[in-house]
């Protein structure tokens, strides 16, 4: 009660308790919550969330964020239950994101929604869900995940009686945008937005490695190849040359995160320091890039290459890959050519985008074991 209290009297002065704080702790160049360009359907100010906090916590509460649960990151359920889901990605992401955005002084709210929304629309079974469902759709618009979050928190969430989907600001849903026109926009993402994105590359580059060794895909000695995990492990080796082999994986992790994570402040903060920007319009028409140091980024390349060909096409992935996508094109033709068994608000939303469309959108809401589950039940015939 107080705290309401203390918030309509700043509101009294002219300025509400968020907007206080926020002058308070970022810089002029983070987004603020007060120049928000609102929601597509005015709504009041609530008495003490900020119009992201409330974005992000509408994400949180959303149906398709739970169902990260269920979805996979690299890896299947079937394959154990140490490494990451989807979910689990989307809250390290998140992690890393507020860290970074507190040391350069952004907006964190807005930072942790747009974290939390990065991988919403992403279809069972990861990229080789995404890759079926591309082919699908292929003469019908195809199929973004990035572009199917935007789908679902503007359409097809249904938790308001007044407004379809979840309502957000317009800077959620433009930050969401720019994942799905990379390289199109004449300027660049908001600074809060190029976090979320450096973040999410930050998190999988440390987490698949730890998941890869852990299901024994690689090997440490294997990894000693990427000039960036060799130098960490000769650092390690001189800080504590009788460390447990066991605790290898977790401090290659551990350090992965923090070389990575530090050489993006090393290089950003020093930089955002002495810019002299006074509005969040001015990283928006520069050319400054939210990165790490080149040869960090450089060698970051590597990691990346390597994860490619040694884990991402590992013979196992491969195996789990081409049954995802068998499945996912039988369930796509089985529902197109008996529509009548797609949930009622899927027929109802095929008279809007078309049947093929529709298809792909249930489709791609499914989890992993769901997907797995229809595909059993349809192509068996057990449909009663
Ligand atoms: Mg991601």
């Amino acid at each position: 009660m107080a705290f309401i209290m203390t918030s309509k009297c700043h509101r009294d002065a002219g300025e509400s308790a968020i907007d206080a704080r926020e002058r308070r702790l970022l810089a002029p160049y983070a987004f603020p919550s007060r120049l928000t360009q609102g929601r597509r359907y005015p709504e009041p100010d609530h008495p003490y969330r900020g119009p992201f906090q409330r974005d992000r916590d509408r994400i949180l509460h959303s149906a398709a964020f739970r169902r990260l649960s269920g979805k996979m990151q690299v890896f299947t359920g079937e394959m154990g239950d140490y490494h990451r889901t989807r979910l689990t990605h989307t809250m390290e992401v998140s992690s890393v994101a507020r860290t970074i955005g507190r040391v350069l002084r952004l907006n964190e709210d807005l930072i942790e929604g747009l974290a939390l929304l990065h991988d919403l629309g992403h279809p069972p079974f990861g990229h080789a869900g995404e890759d079926a469902l591309q082919e699908c759709l292929a003469d019908h618009g195809g199929f973004s995940h990035n572009a199917f979050g935007l789908t679902l928190v503007e359409e097809l969430e249904q938790r308001y009686p007044r407004f379809p989907g979840l309502n957000l600001t317009y800077e959620m849903r433009e930050g969401q945008q720019t994942r799905i026109h990379k390289q199109e926009s004449a300027q660049r993402p908001l600074l809060e937005v190029q976090v979320v994105e450096a973040a999410d590359g930050i998190a999988y580059n440390a987490h698949d490695v730890d998941d890869a060794l852990k299901l024994e895909l690689v090997n440490v000695s294997e990894l000693l190849r990427v000039p960036l995990v060799d130098g960490i492990v000769s650092r390690l080796k001189q800080e504590d040359p009788d460390l447990p082999t066991g605790m290898f994986r977790q401090e290659i992790v551990r350090k992965l995160l923090d070389l990575q994570i530090g050489s993006l402040v090393r290089h950003c903060l020093p930089f955002l320091e002495r810019c002299g920007w006074q509005h969040p319009r001015e990283p928006r028409e520069s050319h400054f890039v939210v990165d790490m140091e080149p040869e960090v980024a450089a060698a970051r390349r590597e990691l990346a290459e390597f994860l490619y060909h040694r884990i991402y096409r590992h013979e196992r992935l491969l195996a789990v890959r081409q049954r995802a996508q068998a499945e996912i094109h039988w369930l796509f033709e089985w529902f197109v050519g008996h529509s009548e068994w797609l949930p009622d608000p899927f027929q109802q939303r095929a008279k809007q985008v078309g049947l093929h469309r529709s298809v792909g959108e249930y489709l791609a809401g499914m989890t992993d074991r769901f997907c797995r589950e229809q595909f059993r039940r349809y192509s068996e015939g057990r449909m009663e």
